[in-house]
């Protein structure tokens, strides 16, 4: 016993419950979304943020280049400083003599009247684009004073003439080099390198190199990717919590369901049901079909215990004839040859009883499983009905049959011909069996819209009101004693309604005490496009 408990209790702990695996779930599918959304989140905003530094880098480097390409011989620390901080003078991808300062400062220039009526007109006119490029210059002379950008000017030998932050660089490349990312003294930044030539004379007049920190947008970075770990891990605690609490909600009645089970399968007599759940879905339909189920198993169950008890009951009695009889010729009868042939005769009698009973039980268990084996097996009414009737008319002449046949023509009824026979002879025999002074038996058959009307009616002795219904039911007798003296065990009905049942049709009875019976039944009929087909 203690290890059958064992057992049992081991069955009920085998890993992680459903609700535990369900949590586990969804915070896993919570996790990946989430991750996914974070790296992207995290992958977009930096290469956003990276290329918007590129490109604010690339244009500063272009604004300089226009700047100093101005100058047509070698940059100076002079000549750097005028082009790149002079308002008045700069005029991109203009006039590069005016933005010449050599050419300013040429006393011919200054004396020359119409080169002076010149200046004087392209003052103006270099005044209002001063004007209408303050915004650019304002925006260059910015970028210059942002802490994160250094600005170096190199000259044609690479070396350092001008340099916006104060700390000296050496030139990286004498190549153009696109900015890309490099680490000088523990800081991370861009640096790009661009060779300038003259916009006039076309020759190489020095570098430009440009140092632009990131640090600031990697804080930024570093700052985005904690929150965005702080929200993964806050997610994947809550999406936990929800889904366990979620999953313990709508798992409850399987938890109830398999509680009901692991009760049944202790204690099979127990009669606990599944909760009748109002929530209309598939939980409510499993609590609904394993309590069907179980309300049919425990038929069943209770049927077979019947027809166990009902069998020995009915063996009991012809066996214990049987062993009075022997005693009686252990006794007397081995002297006696009256004693002898009477118990003998009596015996066998009780015997064939016996012999009929286990026939009809076989037969009955037969006939619950007429619908696997004989589903699709039919047979002739007329023929069968016909040929039954005139069988009764020769085996009891003393009785009066009649057969009122109402078809115009055959029908095809769904039954196996042998059943629909075994099933007319079991009424037939009872109309006889059951008959008392008039010695009468009407058959008539009919068509209905979609079964075969048969009905079959003595007058004899009736069945009692109130038992009618439970003439079909296994081992029953009105009269014990007489249905015995009669040969009856009280399973002929069982086996017809059995029958009948299972090939969809139905069978009733009407009687009367004392004026006879009518059994009506009614036979499903093979349309006749079917049997065409
Ligand atoms: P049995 O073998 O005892 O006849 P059945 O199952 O055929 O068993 O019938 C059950 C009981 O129904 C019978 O014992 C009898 O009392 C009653 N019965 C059946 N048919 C008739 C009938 N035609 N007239 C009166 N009683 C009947």
């Amino acid at each position: 016993m203690k290890k059958i408990a064992k057992k049992m209790k081991k069955l009920a702990i085998k890993g992680p419950s459903l609700t535990v695996k369900w949590a586990l779930a969804s915070s896993f599918f919570i996790f990946v979304v989430f991750t996914i959304f974070a790296v992207f989140t995290y992958k977009t905003t930096s290469n956003l943020m990276i290329g918007r530094e590129r490109n604010n880098l690339a244009k500063t480097m272009d604004q300089l280049v226009d700047r100093l390409s101005v100058s047509e011989s070698e940059l100076t620390y002079l000549s750097a400083i005028h082009q790149l901080t002079e308002v008045n003078t700069y005029m991109p991808n203009n006039s590069a003599s005016q933005n010449n300062p050599e050419n300013q400062t040429s006393p011919d220039n200054q004396t020359d009247p119409e080169n002076q009526n010149s200046q004087d007109s392209q003052s103006s006119q270099s005044s209002s684009n001063a004007d209408s490029n303050l915004p650019e210059y304002n925006s260059f002379v910015s970028d210059l004073s942002q802490p994160e950008l250094s600005v170096y000017v190199y000259n044609r030998s690479g070396k350092l003439i001008f340099n916006s932050q104060g700390e000296a660089l050496e030139l990286a490349a004498t190549q153009k080099k696109e900015p890309t990312i490099v680490t000088r003294q523990d800081k991370t930044g861009f640096i790009t390198v661009v060779p300038i030539y003259s916009q006039k004379a076309k020759n190489l007049v020095g570098y430009g190199q440009a140092f632009y920190d990131l640090s600031p947008f990697f804080e930024i970075q570093e700052r985005l990717l904690t929150t965005l770990i702080i929200l993964e891990v806050i997610s994947l605690l809550l999406s936990s919590v929800l889904g366990f609490f979620l999953s313990s909600y709508f798992l409850k009645p399987v938890k109830v369901l398999r509680d009901t089970m692991d009760t049944i399968r202790r204690d099979p007599q127990s009669m606990v049901k599944a909760p009748v759940l109002n929530t209309h879905d598939e939980l409510a339909d499993l609590s609904e079909i394993f309590n069907e189920m179980m309300e049919r198993m425990r038929r069943y169950i209770e049927q077979q215990e019947q027809f166990v008890q009902d069998v020995s009951h009915e063996l009991r009695t012809p066996v214990a004839i049987i062993e009075g009889h022997l005693k009686l010729l252990d006794r007397w009868g081995k002297d006696d040859p009256e004693v002898l042939e009477e118990s003998l005769s009596a015996s066998l009698q009780e015997i064939s009883r016996m012999k009929m009973l286990v026939q009809e039980m076989l037969d009955l268990s037969r006939a619950e499983q007429v619908d696997i084996q004989y589903y699709d097996k039919t047979s002739e009414a007329k023929e069968v009905v016909h040929q039954i009737y005139h069988n009764f008319e020769l085996l009891y002449p003393d009785f009066k049959f009649t057969l009122d046949d109402e078809l115009d023509q055959e029908e095809t009824v769904a039954i196996y011909r042998n059943h629909f026979e075994q099933m007319m002879i079991i009424i037939l025999d009872n109309a006889v069996k059951y008959s008392t002074k008039r010695k009468e038996v009407h058959i008539s058959m009919d068509k209905g819209t979609r079964y075969l009307e048969l009905a079959i009616q003595d007058f004899g002795e009736g069945i009692p009101k109130d038992e009618v219904e439970k003439i079909f039911n296994r081992f029953y007798r009105v009269d014990k004693a007489r249905s015995r003296n009669q040969g009856g065990n009280g399973l002929g009905l069982a086996i017809a309604k059995q029958l009948i049942d299972n090939y969809k049709g139905k069978i009733h009875a009407e009687s009367v005490l004392g004026y006879g019976t009518v059994f009506r039944i009614f036979l499903p009929i093979v349309p006749k496009k079917e049997i065409d087909s």
